[in-house]
């Protein structure tokens, strides 16, 4: 892509997830990334939804920051499938030319985002945990990109620039970046784009979509979290975590540690090679607090530390740090949970 004009390419969009027929909340943390982006490099910051009945949120992502909002609307976009929502997407990107796209790193991002790449002979990078756009004084041409994303394991983090391809495109990890505050008085331009998916020659199509079935609250979601770690010291302590998680409605989170050893699934890690949640309420039970695990939660509202080290960082860092062992600490604090609830 040497020979592209890269002057030709200005806005940002940000590529919503519309999932079942709901708004993923996502995009209003990438309106807060991509809203500061299109500041520095003064440009028009868009949205871009695409599926069926997208009509009711307009209006939301206008009043989160949204200059523009982009419809590609149509019956047979009802469900996500990849081939098709990137052809809509790389038709209007081709068309319109924007600087960077924006989507959220979740299953739906990551497959759009590589395959529109594909498709646009541009660069993606994957999971972002910081953005900005360079002032001219770091060595970077000013309004240069500077996309930082964990690698090698968490091991470093890497910032990545593309300086040859346009549009960038990034998907970015949730609840990294806050959502951005609605401001009901914001206008913005709607922008309805005719699409006729039956002239695309789709190889895939839609059969069914079937959920996971599972009782649990996923910690993605979830406004409160108890995590345990290695103080647990084995696999049942996670009977005693869960007991505290269900008598708080909270979901379950764990260290690596916890994770590497085999005590809990991948899922449910929280930190800078699993995932970051910023809840309301965050109790870790027998986490020391290493930095790549406080990485993953560090911006949650109220962290309670439960340790038998007052020394630990987690305990260093809680809002409210108890000091005991927590085989003895959890069952009576569930118990008396359970009195008020009753
Ligand atoms: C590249 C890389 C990436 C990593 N990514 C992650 C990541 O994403 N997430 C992550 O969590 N870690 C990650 N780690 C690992 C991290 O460095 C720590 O090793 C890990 O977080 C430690 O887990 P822990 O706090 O459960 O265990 P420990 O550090 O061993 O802490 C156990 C704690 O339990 C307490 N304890 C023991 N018994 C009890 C008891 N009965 N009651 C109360 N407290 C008790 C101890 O005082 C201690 O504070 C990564 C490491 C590397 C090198």
């Amino acid at each position: 892509m040497s020979n592209q004009d890269l002057s030709a390419y200005s806005g940002i969009w940000c590529v919503g997830e519309v999932r079942h027929g709901k708004l993923a909340p996502t995009i209003f943390e990438i309106l807060t990334a991509g809203g500061q982006i299109a500041a520095a490099l003064g440009q028009k910051l868009s949205v871009v939804l695409i599926g069926s009945g997208l009509g009711p949120w307009t209006k939301e992502v206008i009043e989160a920051g949204a200059d523009q909002v982009y419809l590609i609307d149509h019956s047979s976009l009802e469900q996500f499938v990849d081939e098709a929502y990137a052809k809509a997407l790389t038709d209007l990107v081709n068309q319109e030319k924007p600087r960077a796209l924006f989507l959220p790193a979740s299953t739906i991002g990551r497959s759009l985002a590589g395959r529109a790449a594909v498709m646009l002979k541009t660069g993606a990078a994957a999971d972002l945990t910081d953005l900005s756009a360079a002032s001219g004084s770091n060595g970077f041409e000013k309004g240069t990109l500077l996309a930082t994303r964990p690698s090698y394991g968490g091991n470093i983090l890497a910032t990545l620039v593309n300086t040859r391809s346009r549009p960038e495109i990034y998907t970015i990890r949730p609840m990294v970046f806050p959502r951005s505050p609605k401001d009901s008085t914001r206008t913005g331009v709607v922008r309805n784009i005719t699409v006729d998916p039956a002239t695309w020659n789709l190889r895939t199509k839609f059969i069914a979509f079937q959920a996971e079935s599972s009782n649990e609250i996923d910690i993605g979601s979830a406004d409160k979290i108890v995590s345990g770690g290695r103080g647990l010291g084995k696999a049942e302590g996670f009977e005693t975590v869960r007991s505290l998680a269900k008598a708080l409605s909270a979901a379950v989170g764990a260290s690596r540690a916890a994770v590497d050893s085999g005590w809990i699934p991948y899922k449910h890690q929280v930190g800078i090679t699993g995932r970051t949640v910023r809840p309301k309420l965050y109790v870790a039970c027998g986490v020391s607090g290493q930095v790549q695990h406080l990485a993953g939660m560090g911006q949650s509202e109220v962290i309670v530390a439960i340790n038998k080290d007052p020394e630990c960082p987690m305990m260093k860092l809680a809002s409210f740090s108890i000091e005991a062992d927590l085989y003895e600490f959890i069952p009576a604090a569930v118990k008396e949970l359970q009195k008020h609830q009753s």
